[in-house]
């Protein structure tokens, strides 16, 4: 018996060198070898007689090698290998490059099957290249349908074949689905799935092969997420509840709630009062206004007695969120302090920073809330600091649109509540691409509306990955306004490269209306919330993402003045850029990642990437299949919460990345 975790150069038929080629293809042990599925098929299933081939096909013929000689070119010095092959309708000649061994394989008076592309050259047909293998009970290469793999430099289609079928035979896989969900959903035992997604008898069973495949991703995704949220249920957390305090303090704000606004605050302050840790995510388009009822929740937390966090994922935005509800909370003598990892201070009521607030060094001593504010934003090292997060209410807020099937996936262990409508009042943001001969006139029309009180952002591309350039260009850009352009306006400059309190001063001052204008990377991109700033410019803006500049864009239009978004562009064809042309049509968050999907393509579903989980056969699309997995994976817990009775299984989804918080 094979073990699937055989390091792939054990293998026979492998060694060192082909090993090393084979982890290009992210191919370490014999499991990942038998997983390695097939990106298509060729239908070679057919065989044609000779005197039916016709130019142009690629086809599969059975024939009797007449003769076969190899010689070298005159100019090139290139080796050819003819072989004449024949069946009872007719001859043809094979001719193949540089592969001067094979007239020591292929024999005459043998029969073999030969796939290939007919050419017609000197108004005779030929097989150039072709496949041969020799007639075998079960054929590999020719006369079936022949999987079709990825591959990388230094091996061919028929090596990793023979490779990959040869440990087929020798494996037989166990199954570990239970027997009612096979049953029930008539799937195909695990074994002959794996196989036959290789090698199908027909289409057919390459269907079912793969039908059975998508439903393991989902159904693993499932039970590991399932297990995660039930995990949760398990723990104690603080159990608070006090409406009319906070009602009295909603009657304070300087606005109305929504009603959406409403009915996600009674969610998230419901969790409050079961015994357990609530998980929650709030989802909101840009401007929603996700951060007033975060903030609302820390209130009643704190006046309950405990510690609340917020969490943002960058010190921009952490300062900000700390200048803006300080008194919020001051007001009513509830202490909120900040913490970055270079603004340190000890914790108090309401704590707001960046994951430097949860290194083991802070202490809190009842901490009761944390709310991580865009969390899609959030990096492998800074989720790794939530990963302890088990007794304390989470409530995660993010703008990114999440279709639904993700939601009941990647995300299942989550409750969640939807703001689907922006605050009263708001203008339409005017979004235009302007030609550089019209930049003159849009800079006085920027200047009008400064003399009008506005501010205005100018974000600056992004020329490199190295945030090294992303400051030059930003610094260059201020210069050239304050110098230039603007010399009676004043200026800020914003980059991540500068000192904490420099930046903190900069947002200040913009905050405070000191400024004008800021001149920005794309530091601001998410959360910044000044809501007299107005003019939102984008320079190089074909260089930055759908979602990147709907959140640059979000920045302006949250008060009720009208606000205006400028793109310029030194590319030519900015104009038919088919994500900026989405971008000037629909303002809508939704609808652009949706567009963004459409033009990225299917393989790219946001979302997935970052979580670690990669469907390789399933797609996400299909939202009974979804509901369906996660409804027996629901059962199966229920039964068997911790899968001591389906060790299989459980071996299987302790291999399963993590979820997305933990
Ligand atoms: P986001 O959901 O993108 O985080 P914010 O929380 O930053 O949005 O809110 C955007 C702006 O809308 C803020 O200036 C906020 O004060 C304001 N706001 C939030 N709720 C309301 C409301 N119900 N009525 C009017 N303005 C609101
Ligand atoms: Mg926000």
């Amino acid at each position: 018996m094979f073990d699937l975790r055989t390091p792939i150069e054990n293998l026979y038929l492998v060694g060192p060198a082909r090993a090393k080629i084979l982890k290009r293809l992210e191919i370490q042990n014999l499991g990942d070898l038998l997983f390695y599925f097939p990106r298509a098929h060729q239908d070679l299933s057919k065989i044609t007689l000779i005197s039916d081939l016709k130019p142009g096909e690629f086809s599969n013929i059975k024939a009797k090698v007449l003769e076969i000689k190899t010689f070298r070119t005159k100019v090139r010095k290139l080796s050819l290998t003819h072989a004449l092959v024949g069946d009872e309708t007719g001859s043809i000649t094979c001719l193949w490059f540089n592969q001067p061994f094979l007239s020591k394989v292929i024999k005459p008076h043998e029969t073999f099957l030969f796939s290939g592309k007919v050419a017609l050259e000197k108004n005779k047909l030929q097989l150039q290249n072709p496949i041969y293998e020799q007639e075998k009970p079960e054929q590999i290469h020719t006369k079936r349908l022949v999987p079709i793999y990825s591959l990388t430099a230094q091996i061919t289609q028929k090596q990793l074949r023979t490779i990959i079928k040869t440990y087929l035979d020798k494996v037989t896989l166990p199954e570990y689905l239970p027997s009612q969900i096979t049953k029930a959903e008539g799937l195909l035992d695990r074994n002959s799935a794996v196989h036959y997604f290789h090698f199908p008898p027909n289409y057919s069973s390459l269907q079912a092969a793969q039908e059975r495949l998508a439903f393991d991703e989902i159904f693993q995704t499932q039970l590991k997420v399932l297990q995660y949220r039930k995990l949760r249920q398990r723990q104690q957390s603080a159990q608070i509840s006090n409406g009319p305090l906070l009602q009295e303090k909603i009657k304070r704000l300087p606005f109305q709630l929504t009603n959406g606004q409403k009915q996600a605050l009674s969610q998230i302050i419901r969790d409050f009062t079961q015994a357990y840790p609530a998980n929650r995510l709030l989802n909101g388009d840009v401007g929603s206004g996700k951060t007033i009822l975060a903030a609302l929740a820390l209130w009643l937390i704190a006046k309950s007695g405990y510690q609340g966090a917020l969490l943002a994922p960058t010190e921009v935005l952490a300062t900000q969120h700390y200048l803006n509800l300080r008194k919020f909370f001051e007001a009513d003598g509830i202490s909120a302090t900040l913490r970055t990892s270079s603004h340190k201070s000890e914790p108090g009521m309401v704590n707001i920073g960046t994951h430097a607030l949860l290194e083991e060094t802070v202490k809190f001593s009842k901490l009761a809330l944390v709310v991580i504010d865009e969390q899609h934003r959030f990096g492998v090292e800074q989720r790794a600091a939530l990963k302890n997060l088990h007794n304390t209410h989470l409530l995660t807020m993010s703008a990114t649109p999440i279709p639904r099937t993700l939601a009941l996936t990647l995300y299942g262990d989550l409750d969640i509540s939807l703001l689907t409508e922006l605050p009263a009042g708001r203008e339409k943001i005017q979004t235009e691409l302007v030609a550089e001969p019209k930049r003159t006139e849009t800079y006085k029309f920027i200047k009008e509306q400064i003399k009008a009180g506005r501010q205005a952002f100018v974000i600056c591309p992004l020329i490199d990955p190295s945030d090294k350039l992303e400051v030059k260009s930003a610094t260059a850009e201020y210069e050239k306004l304050t110098k230039e352009v603007f010399p009676d306006l004043k200026i800020g400059l914003l980059h991540g490269r500068m000192k904490f309190e420099e930046k903190e001063r900069v947002m200040q001052q913009f905050q405070n209306k000191e400024l004008n204008m800021l001149v920005s990377t794309s530091v601001v991109e998410v959360g910044v919330d000044v809501p007299n700033a107005a003019v939102m410019i984008i320079e190089g803006a074909e260089r930055f993402g759908l979602a990147q500049l709907h959140q640059f864009r979000g920045r302006v239009g949250r008060s009720d003045f009208q606000s205006y978004c400028f793109l310029f562009s030194d590319d030519p064809n900015a104009p038919d850029n088919p994500r900026l042309q989405a971008f000037l049509n629909s303002e809508n968050g939704f609808e652009l990642a949706e567009k963004d999907l459409q033009i990225r393509g299917a393989g790219d579903l946001y979302g997935t990437e970052q979580s670690g989980y990669h469907f390789r056969i399933a797609t996400l699309s299909n939202l009974d299949l979804v509901q369906k997995s996660r409804d027996y994976a629901d059962a199966l817990l229920t039964q068997d919460p911790k899968l001591d009775k389906h060790p299989l299984l459980k071996q299987i989804i302790s291999a399963q990345p993590q979820v997305h918080l933990e």
